[in-house]
């Protein structure tokens, strides 16, 4: 493991800041279900369109055999849900058509790298997709590359400037202390969403301001 003192300061600054965390662990398709609706929202919207998906239908059979426009309706709060809807379809048939049932515990016995290229065989899922649910079903050591990880590992020079998400993924994922991928993500969202947003970060109270190489970074 290459160590980078910067990604050890963040994760030991941002668990001061946010804490260490323990989730509700989802069995692995949930998981990507609930990734899958996660894409272009809000968590609130996301966790809505899940429940009501479970709500319309209680077994993932019974999406599978769903038309699509009655997905679509119970997942419109999620937004895109007419793609959202297609591709959930497809995913479920390609999960019974490899694993010979609605589940896909095999992944269990995989190694990560493996695990991750036959989940991303499949269009809609990407590796952000795939890191999700391995680090937050399967307790994978991983930290899964979303924008708003992927915007501060570029802010903190941590990758080269234009370095892809997919391709900081693989960058950052061996300098991370080991066993602090999970919470290092988690900790990257509430960073990103709070201090070092999109728009406007407030560089001003940042912890990790004397890291940051971004040339537009404000003055204190
Ligand atoms: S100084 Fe500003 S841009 Fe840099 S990491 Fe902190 S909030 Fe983000």
């Amino acid at each position: 493991m290459k160590a980078n003192k910067s990604i050890v300061k963040a994760i030991s600054v941002l668990e001061e800041l946010y804490g260490v965390h323990i989730w509700k662990r989802k069995n692995p398709l949930d998981e990507l279900i609930l990734t899958l609706l996660s894409q272009n929202t809000n968590d609130r919207n996301r966790d809505n369109a899940y429940n009501k998906l479970r709500q319309c239908f209680p077994s993932w059979e019974e999406v599978r055999n769903a038309d699509v426009g009655e997905i679509e309706e119970a997942i419109r709060t999620a937004g895109l849900s007419k793609q959202k809807s297609a591709r959930m379809k497809v995913i479920l048939n390609w999960v019974n058509d490899t694993f010979g049932e609605l589940s896909i515990d095999a992944v269990r016995d995989m190694p990560n790298e493996e695990a991750i290229q036959l989940l991303t065989s499949q269009k809609g899922i990407g590796v952000k997709t795939a890191a999700v649910v391995l680090a937050f079903a399967l307790d994978r050591d991983l930290c899964p590359v979303d924008t708003h990880v992927h915007r501060i590992s570029l802010r903190l020079g941590w990758v080269e400037k234009k370095t892809s998400a997919e391709a900081t993924y693989h960058a950052i994922q061996p300098m991370i202390t080991e066993n602090k991928s999970a919470t290092f993500h988690l900790n990257l969202l509430k960073f990103g969403r709070n201090i070092c947003t999109a728009r406007s970060p407030k560089c001003g109270d940042c912890p990790l301001w004397t890291d940051c190489k971004w040339e537009n970074k404000l003055e204190r």
